[in-house]
């Protein structure tokens, strides 16, 4: 199976600060992984470990210290690296990510079969990056993944994590999967895995490699764009409490009691 995963590189603080333009700002703050694409990674290394023969590329758009991520993905076990990087990418909204994306994996890997990405970057946190490449390239989607419970070359038998259960779907190749996070904690690499990774080369595309122009990418390629951005303040006076089941049913009803005059149940 060939596997395409992509993944971004997003500031490692939960304090996400705005430039002037309404765009994050990654100047000086330290970067890791999205942690939604660690697990993508997770899932595509045990797709491969299933499925012999089959090889996983990395891909990131981005700028190139985004070199060093894609090299921590391969000392995991994935075999090769693409580095989707060019000032003209600059300014691109998820339009236009998702189409340069879903062309360097198109021009690199015109034979995948599977596209795995996070279902959110935790600092744009759209969702629509997998999406939008699912789209570019006229495949099924699956969003929302736990898990793959069955697989072979032509068709995957998946998880979905929804609001009120979890749903089985099965789907058949090429597809594009987009990995929710998960409760447990995903692999390290090895020293090994680090040394060969170290040697690796790693592909860089530009615009023109990808066939690209600048009206298609970047901040002419964008229809939308940022007008205001502003932290989210709760006008609810909410309060959290650690206790046993015991007090915090009577916390309820106390609550409940008070607001309304009264409970039955
Ligand atoms: P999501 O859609 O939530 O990500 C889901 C998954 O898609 C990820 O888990 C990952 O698997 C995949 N994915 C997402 N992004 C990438 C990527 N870059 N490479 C590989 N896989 C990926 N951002 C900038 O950094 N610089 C800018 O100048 C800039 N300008 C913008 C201008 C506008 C008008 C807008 C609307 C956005 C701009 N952004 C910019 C944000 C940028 O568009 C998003 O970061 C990007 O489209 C991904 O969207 P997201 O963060 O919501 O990811």
């Amino acid at each position: 199976m060939k596997i395409a995963l992509c993944i971004k590189q997003v500031p490692d603080t939960t304090d996400i600060k705005w430039t002037e333009h309404n765009t994050i700002q990654r100047e000086g703050v330290e970067s890791v992984i999205n942690p939604y694409d660690t697990y993508a990674a997770e899932l595509a290394l045990n797709l491969k470990s299933q499925i012999e023969g089959s090889h996983i590329t990395v891909f990131t758009m981005g700028p190139t210290q985004a070199e060093s991520m894609l090299r921590k993905t391969m000392a995991l076990g994935c075999d090769s690296a693409v580095l989707i990087s060019d000032k003209k990418f600059a300014g691109s909204d998820t339009y236009a990510t998702g189409l340069t994306i879903s062309r360097a994996i198109r021009t690199v890997m015109p034979d995948f079969d599977l596209i795995v990405c996070g279902q959110f970057a935790v600092d744009g946190d759209t969702a629509q990056t997998g999406p939008a490449i699912a789209n570019f390239l006229d495949i099924p989607q699956v969003t929302y993944v736990k898990d793959c419970i069955d697989c072979s070359d032509k068709n995957l038998t998946l998880t979905r994590e929804l609001e009120d259960g979890i749903e089985t779907v099965k789907v058949s190749t090429p597809a594009l999967i987009c990995v929710m996070k998960q409760d447990f904690e995903t692999c390290r690499a090895k020293i090994n895995g680090i040394i060969s990774a170290a040697k690796k080369p790693v592909r860089i595309c530009t615009m023109e490699d990808i066939g690209l122009t600048p009206e298609k990418t970047g901040i002419k390629g964008s229809p939308t764009y940022v007008s205001k951005a502003f932290r989210n303040v709760s006008t609810h006076n909410a309060k959290k409490y650690k206790m046993n089941t015991a007090d915090s049913v009577q916390l309820l009803r106390e609550t409940i009691e008070k607001h309304s005059g009264g409970c039955d149940e």
